[in-house]
């Protein structure tokens, strides 16, 4: 069940849209067969994955962190030291080089945390196409670091201000925008969900991450016990399971975010929370988080790329056959993990990425020693440090924060003062 069966996986998944994204969805999945039979086009990706994203990222033996934990051999994918700093860049080149391939010119993509929309924006600076990025006025707001790399990569970030201001509202944006100019237009939907067929083609090009950690066990002699992914949307976690899905071994494991509780608001555990529902929700058949009326619940997770309320259809129906087994980590779980991983390997986990690390750290000491764990590291935490910052040394943070604001204010007043002069 590597594929979906015209758009599904079992019953999840499917092309739930308006008559006008359907003309859009079908002229992109027929783009897509081709370009990925195309050997011009994989030589073309290819090159770019090795020179400008920097693959193959390493696969590490975390050879303390086996000590200490006294189990199954860990090794890390370090997926977080792919250029822009995670594996979402895997999928904005991929769909960015198709959507040159269709002639299309302009690149739009809607982006939570505004990682999705750095490695888009990133992608579309590389490959010289034009981008508009829609983020939720809130998170506008909140994630200005984010905002700013966008810009600086030449992308136009447009902030939603419809309902909740948040994802979501982005994400009907830009669904809106492809409506109604997709004859020059690409959206470039980043995780592996939506409507038919972005599920099929965001695991392919991030199946480049399995596709690696197959070659590397298999060079290293490696026995695959267990690989362990966080699933926000599911892009990363898929996409490293991709190779391994149709045999019965090794044990793929999803992990959600648990938050701070099993509550309903409290976390975002879709497979396996208090108010997982099936539903049909932004185009396609998956479980969400929704109250009875099916509008969406709110989400909890200290990290934001899996703070969200649906799940990819993949992961969703390979989670109902059992395939895939999902777990949750608590956020303060995850904070351990990055503390264990950063002292033991010199490792530094995103706070998603560390939901895998801490199942890890729960499971090698219960499997035997002969097979490997694998932990997706999905990003590289640098970008999380006004995050973990406050929760680690709240006092020196805040601190830090306030002579910040000085200084500002100070390098204002000086430039004030010359303004000044010059027009005396
Ligand atoms: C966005 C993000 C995720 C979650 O998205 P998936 O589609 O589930 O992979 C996980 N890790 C990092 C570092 C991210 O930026």
């Amino acid at each position: 069940m590597t594929e979906s069966d015209k758009g599904f996986f079992g019953e999840y998944g499917g092309k739930y849209v308006a008559e006008v994204l359907r003309s859009a969805l079908d002229e992109l999945e027929v783009s897509f067969k081709e370009a990925m039979n195309d050997e011009s086009f994989l030589k073309e990706l290819n090159e770019i994955q090795r020179d400008y994203i920097g693959r193959e990222t390493p696969l590490l033996y975390a050879k303390t962190a086996t000590e200490i934990l006294g189990g199954a051999p860990i090794y890390i994918k370090l997926e977080g030291l792919a250029n822009t700093g995670a594996h979402k860049i895997n999928n904005a080149i991929g769909q960015c080089l198709l959507a040159k391939r269709m002639g299309k010119t302009r690149i739009i993509a809607e982006t939570g945390a505004g990682q999705h929309g750095v490695a888009t924006a990133a992608a579309c600076a590389k490959l010289g196409l034009d981008c508009t990025v829609y983020m939720g006025e809130v998170d506008v707001r909140r994630q200005q670091p984010n905002v700013a790399a966008m810009e600086m990569y030449g992308a136009k970030v447009q902030a939603v201000t419809s309902g909740s201001r948040t994802l979501k509202d982005a994400v009907n944006e830009a669904m809106r925008d492809w409506a109604a100019n997709f004859g020059n237009t690409h959206y470039v939907l980043g995780s592996a969900l939506g409507p038919a067929p972005f599920p099929d083609i965001v695991r392919t090009f991030q199946s480049v991450i399995g596709n690696e950690v197959k070659r590397q066990c298999a060079e290293r002699n490696i026995e695959i016990g267990a690989m362990i992914a966080c699933v926000g949307g599911g892009s990363n976690s898929i996409g490293f399971f991709a190779p391994f899905i149709d045999q019965k071994e090794p044990r793929l494991i999803g992990v959600e975010a648990g938050g701070i509780g099993p509550n309903v608001g409290e976390n975002a555990s879709r497979m396996t929370g208090n108010a997982s529902r099936e539903g049909i929700v932004q185009g396609y058949k998956s479980r969400f988080l929704l109250d009875n009326d099916g509008q969406s619940l709110p989400t909890r997770s200290i990290s934001a790329g899996l703070d969200y309320m649906g799940i990819g259809p993949q992961l969703a129906e390979l989670g109902k056959t059992g395939r895939v087994e999902f777990l949750s980590a608590l956020d303060s779980e995850a904070l351990e993990a990055v503390k264990f991983f950063a002292k033991n390997e010199g490792v530094l986990f995103a706070l998603e990425s560390a939901h895998a690390g801490a199942a890890a750290i729960k499971l090698a000491p219960k499997m035997p020693k002969d097979k490997a764990i694998i932990v997706n590291m999905s990003g590289r935490g640098d970008k999380d440090i006004f995050i973990t910052c406050p929760v680690f040394r709240p006092d020196e943070w805040k601190i830090f924060l306030e002579s910040e604001l000085e200084r500002l204010a100070e390098q204002k007043d000086i430039h004030n003062a010359k303004l000044m002069e010059k027009s005396k």
